[in-house]
């Protein structure tokens, strides 16, 4: 590993699967990443029986209910086939999780931004990610690294000091 890998931290299993493909999602039209058979099997409620050997895509739309649609768009499932509640489909929520490896909620995020303008929650989550406690492949209904969206997350409260509001 070279030193500047340090800076975007990323499990082993992310970098191996880093999303190639994209395509449409058949209910919302959002273009929906690649995701690996086996999150869609580990994630799904319901019977495995209807998964298919084809590629399975997510859409992160946050006002679409499909989560996992097929390469060719003739199968959806939806939010209540996932074992998980979905960051993406909920983010305003407090009590979702954000990273499902480590068991992170937007809300712990708000509570300390709002204590101190700051969160240890990225240092927290790369050294776990350093210490291969990570799997977001298979706990992650996204398939992949929670770290972008935790970033996306504490950028966008600390630009619009949203978190200085809490009543
Ligand atoms: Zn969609």
């Amino acid at each position: 590993m070279m030193d500047e890998e340090i800076t975007t931290t990323k499990c082993a299993s992310c970098v191996a699967s880093q999303p190639t493909q994209q395509k449409n999602c058949p209910s919302c039209g959002a273009k929906g990443t690649t995701v690996d058979g086996a999150t869609v099997k580990s994630m799904l409620s319901v019977s495995l029986r209807q998964v298919r050997e084809i590629s399975y895509h997510f859409c992160a739309a946050a006002d679409c209910n499909v989560v996992y649609f097929s390469g060719d768009g003739t199968q959806t499932f939806t939010t209540d086939a996932v074992r998980e509640r979905v960051y993406q489909k909920e983010s305003e929520a407090d009590d979702v999780l954000i990273c499902y490896c480590f068991q992170h909620t937007p809300g712990e995020i708000r509570d300390q931004l709002a204590q101190s303008g700051d969160t240890t929650l990225i240092d927290d989550i790369n050294a776990g990610i350093q210490a291969g406690q990570c799997a977001c492949d298979w706990r992650n209904p996204q398939g992949n690294c929670c770290l972008g969206n935790v970033r996306q997350l504490v950028k966008y409260l600390q630009s619009t000091d949203k978190f200085s509001v809490s009543e």
